[in-house]
C-alpha cells in the first residue's frame, strides 16, 4: 500500500509542496525545494499568510541557512502574536 504524503502550497513561498503532520498534530513539517524543511506550529501557519512577501521571504531564506542537522521551526510567541523563528535540531 502506498503512504500518501499529503500536500499544499508552502505558506512562505506558495509552491506545492509536502508536509507532514507532528508534535500531535500541533505542528506541520514541510519539505520545501525553495525554503528547505522547516517546521510551523498550525496557529503561526495562519499568521504567516497575514505576512507581506518580503516578510515571508526573510523567513524563507532563514530557514535555507540553518546549519546541517538544524531546521527552521516557526512559531507564534503566546504574549506578543508575534511570529518568532530560529533553527532547532531536527529531531522531535
Ligand atoms: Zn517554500
Amino acid at each position: 500500500m502506498d503512504i500518501i504524503i499529503p500536500k499544499q502550497n508552502c505558506p512562505l513561498c506558495d509552491r506545492v509542496v509536502e508536509f507532514v503532520g507532528i508534535d500531535f498534530g500541533r505542528k506541520k513539517k514541510f519539505n520545501c525545494p525553495h525554503c528547505s524543511v522547516y517546521k510551523i506550529s498550525i496557529a503561526s501557519e495562519e499568521a504567516i499568510t497575514k505576512l507581506s512577501k518580503e516578510q515571508k521571504e526573510i523567513i524563507s531564506k532563514a530557514a535555507t541557512q540553518c546549519r546541517p542537522q538544524t531546521m527552521l521551526l516557526i512559531w507564534t510567541d503566546q504574549g506578543t502574536k508575534q511570529i518568532k523563528y530560529d533553527c532547532v535540531p531536527e529531531k522531535d
